[in-house]
């Protein structure tokens, strides 16, 4: 894409969202400060949360730049650059970043708690008016802040397999996390076999588990059963000692809740619009049953990490490019989100 200086300008082309609308600018960046690392965008794929902005399902500043899912490869970074495993980082080379950029240093973040940093930037969530101002991913170029931990890609993986690391893998990874250890060789329900269901089933499967999904989709039914899963038997199999709530959906997360075991726990995961899932729920479920509900929003770094180690290792032969659309190019990003909002494609993939 032509992205060069043109009379001095640094210009990057990004889908933004404002006042209800999609569409593509051309946003004059400024000079790339010390630490920041430059991408020029190889892939990226609209998530969920992306096409919740834009059904405004979620608040958005104006100008929201689009996308938290990308690869890409480095365009500029200072010279003695790393990424979180002290690789050099160097012109040319691919690279996955996480989707916050945190400060390290307040008590969220010295927590492990650095996805709700009291000062977190998220990437596909910021206006192009802020600094640094090129933070979606559904654009030609994205620029790393400091804070954002960044993973090289090594030769030999495509695109697709590593587009979803920053937010589907590493979200996945986050709630096998929270399963617990315990979790291994045990029986897990899935709930929603969407990207990051999808990913779930395969890891867990990986971790010798029985994998139990619903998911009212055949065709990611049938995606998640190809990834190690089988279905639930009815609807009503179990008790489970672990389950994970990923639809979304308001009657999901009961639905978890009631086929956990005594003693087990469920991960929710699914639901991100305050307000929109709400349930009612009698605590004696929980307090009789003795079951723990972790909720997860987000990753670690340290997920990210294991995610995309994952990824690396297991998930170049599992098909995972069948949760992607065919390529959508960037100019044409309205179809895109049309395209996600039919619901064909757990993620749809989208091209400079
Ligand atoms: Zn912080
Ligand atoms: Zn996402």
């Amino acid at each position: 894409m032509d992205t060069e200086p043109r009379g001095g300008a640094d210009l990057a082309t990004i889908a933004t969202f404002d006042d209800g609308r999609v569409g593509i600018e051309r946003v004059e960046l400024s000079p790339r400060k010390a630490g920041e690392v430059d991408l020029t965008v190889l892939a990226a794929a609209v998530c969920g949360s992306d096409l919740h902005t834009v059904l405004g399902h979620r608040p958005a500043p104006p100008r929201t730049a689009l996308g938290h899912e990308g690869v890409g490869v480095v365009r500029d970074a200072d010279p003695g650059a790393r990424d979180l495993r002290g690789t050099p980082l160097r012109a040319g080379d691919r690279a996955v970043f996480a989707l916050y950029a945190a400060c390290g240093t307040c008590d969220r973040c010295a927590s492990g708690l650095a996805m709700k940093c009291r000062s977190v930037l998220k990437y596909g969530h910021e206006s192009v008016d802020r600094e640094p101002r090129a933070t979606g991913t559904l654009a030609d170029r994205v620029r790393l802040l400091p804070g954002v931990p960044v993973l090289r890609v090594p030769d030999g993986h495509e695109d697709t397999l590593v587009v979803s690391a920053g937010c589907a893998v590493a979200t996945a990874a986050e709630i096998v996390a929270a399963a617990g250890p315990e979790a291994a060789g045990r029986d897990v329900l899935v709930v929603g076999a969407g990207a990051v269901g999808a990913y779930c089933v395969a890891m867990f499967a990986g971790m010798g588990c029985r994998v139990a999904v619903r998911e009212v989709s055949e065709e990611r039914l049938a995606l998640a059963e190809s990834l190690g899963g089988h279905p639930d038997p009815g609807g009503g199999g179990g008790p489970y000692p672990v389950a994970v709530e990923a639809s979304g959906h308001p009657d999901a997360f009961l639905g978890a809740l009631n086929a956990v075991d005594v003693g087990g726990r469920l991960v929710a995961a699914g639901s991100v619009s305050p307000g929109a899932t709400a349930v009612t729920l009698d605590p004696a479920l929980l307090v009789t049953r003795r079951i723990s509900v972790v909720g997860v929003h987000n990753y670690t770094l340290e997920s990210f990490v294991r995610g995309v180690d994952w990824l690396l290792e297991h998930g170049g032969g599992l098909g995972l490019e069948r949760l992607l659309s065919p390529p959508v190019p960037l100019p044409e990003i309205t179809d895109g989100f049309e395209l996600m909002r039919r619901g064909a494609y757990a993620r749809v993939l989208v091209r400079p």
